[in-house]
């Protein structure tokens, strides 16, 4: 039997690497971009763009699935693949992060992505803008409060491996509990202790023998306990491991910490990194050793008319951005296509204008077009940067995005 996960070559320049992941849907070249389709949908787009844009690998929401329309719904339809007319891989989380995003993230007014690096200096609460709690977690499992229609739900362990594979997707995560940049240290131990026993609960629960099961190491944006889950869960016999945040208060910790688990978890397993994938820090990660990440952020972009493309600005702050805004004035009477390089569709064959037309009337096509342009722009990059790795010339293109 062919192993799941083979690694094709290792940079000579630095830690990264690419791969071939194997699943039940197909085979994934590594290092790999993964949209999120929450919903069981890339917003505003079709199945046949999702594959057409490039994409390998997508995300889809446990959480919300077991909400609306509910697992054993879908499994009596054929499964997610089937539901949602998608037969490329398809990769679940566990509903952890839900307890991290309507939980401590509401209580402590951070996100994952929108705020998670508010800057570079210690960031304090702004008690006025959080908000309550919509979960309670204790030794056994997570209880959410519906932000759908205010029932109770329960998850645990056994339960989140349940539905993962009633939904059927190719692979799983592991339930975890994820902590914010702003949790005490205590807090993030205990956590951590969770998500280790849970860790264990999750893989005796597992049976499907088509579906891949990944660990997810936490602690924080503290040293040692990011350590201590390396060695933990990094040694149970899952298949793959992906790391999940608290990723610290700066771009840089987020290195650092993904550094220092990258060199602490099996080389032969593939690593997936949730929930970062701006184009910056892409490059970092995968210089690092990541072999997957996933990120909401181009197709969120894409629906607020801010379209990626290679040209470097940055803000007061030096925050790095490949985006500008199609909304923009000055796009008005703007010939070229959204970026002159990228070979995608919707850029040869619509101009700057007409994208700036469709957003200031909102027509709902304007989002598809963005949408589908971000989300293939970024599976581009990072097709050339697997080719980068493998021509030794990683460092040589990471340089041509990132310096000035
Ligand atoms: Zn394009």
């Amino acid at each position: 039997m062919q192993p799941t996960f083979e690694l094709s070559s290792t940079s000579r320049e630095c830690s990264a690497r690419t791969g071939v992941l194997r699943t039940a849907h197909g085979s994934i070249e590594t290092p790999c971009f993964v949209p999120v389709g929450t919903q069981a949908s890339l917003k505003s787009l079709s199945s046949e763009e999702i594959r057409a844009s490039g994409t390998q690998l997508l995300f889809v929401n446990t959480y919300h699935l077991h909400l609306r329309p509910g697992e054993e719904t879908i499994k009596a339809l054929g499964g997610v693949h089937t539901f949602m007319h998608h037969d490329g891989p398809l990769i679940s989380d566990s509903g952890g992060f839900q307890a991290f995003s309507l939980g401590l993230g509401l209580e402590h007014g951070v996100g994952k992505i929108a705020d998670i690096f508010p800057d570079e200096e210690k960031r304090t609460i702004n008690f006025a803008k959080t908000a309550k709690s919509l979960v309670h977690v204790d030794p056994d499992g997570v209880t959410f409060r519906s932000h759908v229609d205010g029932r109770k739900l329960r998850l645990t362990p056994e339960s989140s491996i349940r539905i993962q594979e009633a939904l059927g997707t190719d692979i799983a995560l592991a339930l975890d509990e994820c902590t914010s940049p702003l949790s005490p240290k205590s807090y993030v131990r205990e956590a951590l202790l969770r998500t280790t026993r849970w860790a264990g609960r999750s893989l005796e629960a597992h049976k499907s023998k088509r579906q891949l099961l990944f660990g997810i190491i936490q602690g924080g944006h503290y040293r040692d306990l990011r350590e201590k889950a390396c060695r933990t869960i990094g040694s149970l016999p899952f298949d793959g491991f992906a790391v999940g945040g608290d990723f610290g208060r700066s771009k840089r910790e987020m290195v650092r910490i993904t550094a220092l688990v990258m060199n602490s978890i099996p080389r032969d397993k593939p690593r997936h990194i949730l929930g970062i994938g701006e184009i910056d820090d892409i490059f970092r990660i995968v210089e690092n050793g990541a072999d997957s990440f996933d990120c909401v952020m181009p197709s969120r972009l894409g629906r607020m008319g801010h379209i990626l493309h290679k040209s470097k600005i940055k803000d007061q702050r030096s925050t790095i951005s490949f985006t500008y805004d199609i909304t923009k004035k000055v796009f008005s009477k703007d010939s070229k296509p959204l970026d002159e390089a990228c070979l995608c569709w919707v850029c040869q064959t619509y101009s700057r204008a007409y994208m700036h037309h469709l957003f200031r009337t909102r027509e709902l096509l304007g989002y598809r077009l963005a949408t589908y342009h971000n989300v293939s722009f970024l599976n581009t990059l990072v097709g050339d940067i697997r080719r980068a790795i493998r021509n030794n010339s990683f460092i040589k293109l990471r340089n041509s995005w990132l310096d000035s």
